[in-house]
């Protein structure tokens, strides 16, 4: 699923296309899958912002278009076999390509995500300067589920899915069934770091496409990340920090992959 680096680098590539420009249309196959995402057109696009893996279109008349891609969406500027969506702007289309329908796209007066709990709820943007570890140990302390399942509520922190929790709690030496309001503040100082560190690299490489190839930038080229990952999708190599073998296990239902000498319960 596409996560905070995936959707911050669609967001750059797609910001100089759409912003300032009108959308003239949208075009689905799907009315009740997207029902609603009409009332956006006809509006000009203010500005592409993002909040942890959703993208806003802010349009005029303080609309706002949400966009979640879900497991397997992307939003390209050439049309695919599975395009679901054609988002009809001035001088350029965007197509909006889902192969499993798990993607969203609604239209919702600014600010108002009622509709939207996830988005309702949602922590700090961990590449804000104002996320400290002292606001991250804040909402830690609100939760005692499991560290990956608590960073994957959205929380805690905005943005992280599967791959950058995983890779965040190795870079940090935790282990992801540790308690979350159970950490030293040390111990939280050093997720704060991994967080921001791994995410920050993830974008500067425009994220990870993985071997299904689900994500790609909008432009079709593929993100670098996945070159750099430690532990995700590396069960039975060794760990890059210690040498021994990185283990996967099931927490909360998610697969979750670990190093047994680097992170320890
Ligand atoms: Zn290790």
């Amino acid at each position: 699923m596409p996560e905070l680096p995936e959707v911050e680098t669609v967001r750059r590539m797609l910001a100089p296309v759409v912003v300032g420009r009108r959308l003239l249309g949208l075009e689905h196959d799907d009315p009740a899958r997207y029902r609603g995402a009409e009332g956006a057109a006809g509006r000009r696009v203010r500005a592409l912002r993002r909040r942890g893996k959703y993208l806003i279109f802010a349009l005029e008349g303080r609309l706002e278009l949400i966009v979640h891609l879900g497991m397997s969406g992307s939003l390209r500027l050439d049309e695919g076999t599975h395009t679901r969506v054609r988002l009809e702007f001035e001088g350029a289309t965007v197509f909006f390509n889902d192969p499993r329908r798990f993607g969203r796209l609604r239209a919702v007066p600014a600010g108002d995500y009622r509709a939207l709990p996830t988005l309702a709820r949602m922590g700090p943007e961990p590449l804000d300067r104002g996320f400290t570890a002292r606001a991250l140990a804040a909402r830690l302390a609100r939760t005692s589920r499991v560290l990956k399942t608590a960073l994957l509520s959205q929380e805690p922190v905005a943005g992280l899915g599967n791959i950058y929790a995983d890779e965040a709690l190795w870079k940090a030496r935790l282990h992801p069934a540790r308690i979350a309001n159970a950490l030293a503040f040390e111990e939280v100082q050093r997720l704060h770091r991994a967080v921001r560190g791994v995410l920050r690299r993830a974008v500067d490489l425009g994220g990870s496409t993985l071997g299904d190839g689900a994500y790609t930038r909008p432009d079709g080229e593929p993100g670098y990340f996945q070159i750099e990952h430690a532990v995700y999708g590396r069960a039975g190599e060794a760990c890059p920090r210690c040498g021994r073998t990185i283990e996967r296990l099931v927490l909360g239902g998610r697969s979750t992959h670990v190093c047994p000498r680097c992170q320890r319960r």
